[in-house]
Order: structure tokens, then C-alpha cells, then sequence
């Protein structure tokens, strides 16, 4: 049949960063987008590395097209990474993008703000996922908490696999094994997972945050709070904000005994537009057993531990620290289905408060929105620009 010519048109490529497994909609939600009045056209091959088939796009009733040019064609292209997103090709995907096409996609717009410069000049209204306020009409389409619960949940994966105890307790006729202990520092989405992972494969779970309101979190998924005494440094609606250095050599201070004592340590601190706040030290690493095991999820943002080396696993001491980059990428199947499901809630509420036309006045659409009409119209990215390199 052939396209109804007054349908949007969803384009979903190919991911532009050879690393990236994951497809940004997959053919489940296919339908949903048709009944919301979107006709989908898939570059072809598009979902192969996360597992789903052009076959099955088709199925859902899905077009396929078999290059990259034919999605000049669609209005609205949707994205995994884009911009910032993809620290390897930050420019890549604007490259394949004409005026006016709206890109939809995660873009990490406050790291690096000169590819969405780039995206302006190229005319394209551009919308970042990150920005995604964090109100609760909002939740479906939160794409950062369902990427942090596969990277949380992976990063006990690759502990475990990278220690040398197994994690349960076991009675066996060759005696009995003691379970493993692992401590999470930062209990957000994806500590809280990381948490209820390592519980799952039978490890005592000791976990701290700096937010208060963390502590029955962490009961509430099997862990064990611990209190360092330190005050609270909750910030702006439920993050954490950046403390002093003061305060972090109190923390790491303080955190040392229970570093010391654990054979795995998960570090998830983030603070939003910061760098990640160094709360373990190579001195406190000397204080850990051979073969314990550092997960530093906040390697994309500079890292928890200080001998982390984004996107290496290095050895300091018998203690190995691994500084994974795109976990999510690695669980690409599940990765995209959440990605997936996110963005389609996203994109029908887009066509219900007009799209192609944008209502601003909403305030999903308007803190999402970062270029239009050849602006950045975000201004914490225009600061960005207009501050002096460092
Ligand atoms: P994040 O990725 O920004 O940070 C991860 C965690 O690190 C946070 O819990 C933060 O408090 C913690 N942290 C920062 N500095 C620390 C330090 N020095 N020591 C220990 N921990 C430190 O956070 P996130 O996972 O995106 O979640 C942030 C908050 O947003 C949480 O309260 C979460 O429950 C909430 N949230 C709300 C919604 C919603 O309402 N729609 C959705 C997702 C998350």
C-alpha cells in the first residue's frame, strides 16, 4: 500500500557510531505511532545488532528504506545518540540531516554544546532527551532512568565476572563460602538496580548517597544504608548538587572502612552538568584485598574513582578498576526496547500538542527543545557557547 501522503514520517536510521548496538525504535511500538498518526520508515538493517528484523518492522506495518538518503524523506528523525551523545562522531548524524528535519535523540547537550551550534546552523529543531523534565506525566518517556537501570544492572555483570569470589553464601561438602560484599555509592536509578542486581546473586549490600530520601531506597531494594554522618547535599528537584572539596575529602574520609571491607565497589555519583566528584582515591585503593573489584559507572562523566581510565579496565595493585563507556549499548536488545518505548510516548505526545507545529507552552516540549528556526534556543547551551574554551 502505498504511504498516506498526510502522515509524519518517523525516520529510524542506523546508528552512526560503529559501537552502537542499539536501534532508537523497535518494531513493538510501530503500531502505536501509526495509530497516533506517524508512518514509520526504517533504514534497512537499522535493528539488526539489537536483535529485531526489517521483517518484523514490516510486520508492524513499518516501511523499509534501503539507504540512508531515502530518510530525507521522513519529517521527524529519531536517534540512540546524536551530538554529544557520541563523543567519537558528535558531528556524524547533523551531517545526515537536512532543514528543517526534526531530530529527536539523547545529545548531551551540556557537555558539549558545538555540535548543537552545528545542528542550528544546519536549520534542524532539534530536541534532546536528557533535558526530559522529571515530572511524573514525563516518566514513560524517561530515557536516562531506563538507560541507567541496564547500565546498573550490567556493571554487577561485569563485577562479578571480573572477580575472583562468586557472590552468593554456599554450603557445600568442600566447605562453606562467605558471600561476597559489594558497596554502591550513589543510589539513583542505576544505583538502586546495581543494588537489587548484586542482591539477586546473593551478595550483602551496603549503599550510601548523599540524598537523604536515598536511605529507604536502599531498604527498599535489599540494601543496607550506610551512614557516614555527612550533611545532606540534595539540590534541585531531587538531584544531587556539587559540594566543596572540603566536602568530599570528609566523604572519602569516611568511606574508607567500608571501601576497605568490600570486595566490589559500584560508583554511580553524578551531579547533572558537573564532572563526577572523585570519591575514591588510589590511597583508599591500597587499603583493598587483592582481587577486589572497582565498577565506575561515572567513567563517561571523568570518573568516581581517581584511577579510572574511561573506557579501560586497569590494574592498581591487585585491584581492578573498570571504567565502562555505553553500557547500555552492551544489552542492546532490552536497551532499545525501553529506548524505544520511551520515545514513542514521547513522540505521541508531541503529535498531540501539534506536531509538526510545537507548543512551547508545554513544558515537556519546551525544555526538551534546544534549536530551532537556526537558534539554540536552550539557554544554559547558549551560556555554554558564549563562555571562553578552557
Ligand atoms: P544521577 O545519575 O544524577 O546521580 C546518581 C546518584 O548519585 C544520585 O542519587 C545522587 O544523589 C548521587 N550522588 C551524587 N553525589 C554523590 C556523592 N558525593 N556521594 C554519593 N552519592 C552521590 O541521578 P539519577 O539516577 O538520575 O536520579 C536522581 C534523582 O532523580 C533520584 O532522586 C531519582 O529517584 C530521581 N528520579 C525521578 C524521576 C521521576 O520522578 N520521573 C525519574 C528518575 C529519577
Amino acid at each position: 500500500m502505498p504511504p498516506d501522503s498526510s502522515l509524519l514520517t518517523v525516520g529510524v536510521p542506523k546508528e552512526t557510531s560503529g559501537h552502537e548496538r542499539r536501534v532508537a525504535l523497535v518494531p513493538a511500538d510501530v503500531r502505536s505511532l501509526k495509530k497516533a498518526g506517524l508512518e514509520v520508515l526504517v533504514e534497512s538493517n537499522a535493528g539488526l545488532r539489537a536483535g529485531f528484523l526489517d521483517a518484523q518492522y514490516l510486520q508492524q506495518g513499518a516501511r523499509i528504506a534501503l539507504d540512508r538518503a531515502e530518510l530525507a524523506a521522513a519529517e521527524v528523525i529519531v536517534h540512540v545518540r546524536a551530538a554529544g551523545a557520541d563523543p567519537q562522531e558528535p558531528f556524524a548524524v547533523g551531517e545526515t540531516l537536512r532543514e528543517n528535519q526534526i531530530l529527536i535523540a539523547l545529545c548531551d547537550p551540556l557537555s558539549d554544546p558545538r555540535p548543537i551550534a552545528a545542528l542550528a546552523e544546519r536549520r534542524v529543531t532539534t530536541f534532546a532527551l536528557e533535558l526530559l523534565p522529571r515530572i511524573t506525566r514525563a516518566q514513560s518517556m524517561d530515557v536516562l532512568s531506563s538507560m541507567a537501570t541496564v547500565a546498573g544492572y550490567k556493571a554487577v555483570l561485569l563485577a562479578a565476572d571480573a572477580s575472583p569470589r562468586m557472590f552468593p553464601m554456599m554450603m557445600t561438602a568442600a566447605g562453606t563460602l562467605t558471600p561476597a560484599r559489594v558497596f554502591v555509592v550513589g543510589a539513583g536509578v542505576a544505583g538502586l538496580q546495581a543494588i537489587s542486581t548484586a542482591r539477586r546473586l546473593g551478595a550483602i549490600v551496603y549503599a550510601y548517597d548523599v540524598r537523604p530520601a536515598a536511605r529507604e531506597q536502599i531498604q527498599s531494594v535489599g540494601g543496607k544504608p550506610v551512614d557516614f554522618g555527612l550533611e545532606s547535599a540534595e539540590g534541585q528537584g531531587g538531584y544531587a548538587r556539587a559540594m566543596d572539596q572540603d566536602f568530599y575529602k570528609r566523604q572519602q574520609a569516611a568511606m574508607a572502612k567500608v571501601v576497605a571491607e568490600s570486595d566490589v565497589v559500584i560508583t554511580t555519583a553524578a551531579v547533572p552538568g558537573k564532572r563526577a566528584p572523585v570519591l575514591i582515591t588510589t590511597d583508599m585503593l591500597a587499603g583493598m584485598a587483592p582481587g577486589s573489584v572497582i565498577v565506575d559507572l561515572a567513567a563517561e562523566r571523568g570518573g568516581n574513582c581517581e584511577a579510572t581510565r574511561p573506557g579501560e579496565t586497569v590494574d592498581v595493585g591487585g585491584v581492578t578498576v573498570l571504567g565502562p563507556l555505553n553500557l547500555p549499548a552492551t544489552v542492546a536488545h532490552h536497551a532499545s526496547q525501553m529506548f524505544s518505548r520511551n520515545i514513542s510516548a514521547f513522540l505521541v505526545h508531541l503529535k498531540k500538542h501539534g506536531l509538526p507545529t510545537l507548543d512551547t507552552q508545554d513544558e515537556i516540549v519546551r525544555d526538551t527543545l534546544i534549536t530551532r528556526d537556526g537558534q539554540v534556543v536552550n539557554s544554559q547551551i547558549r551560556d555554554r557557547l558564549a563562555a571562553p574554551v578552557s
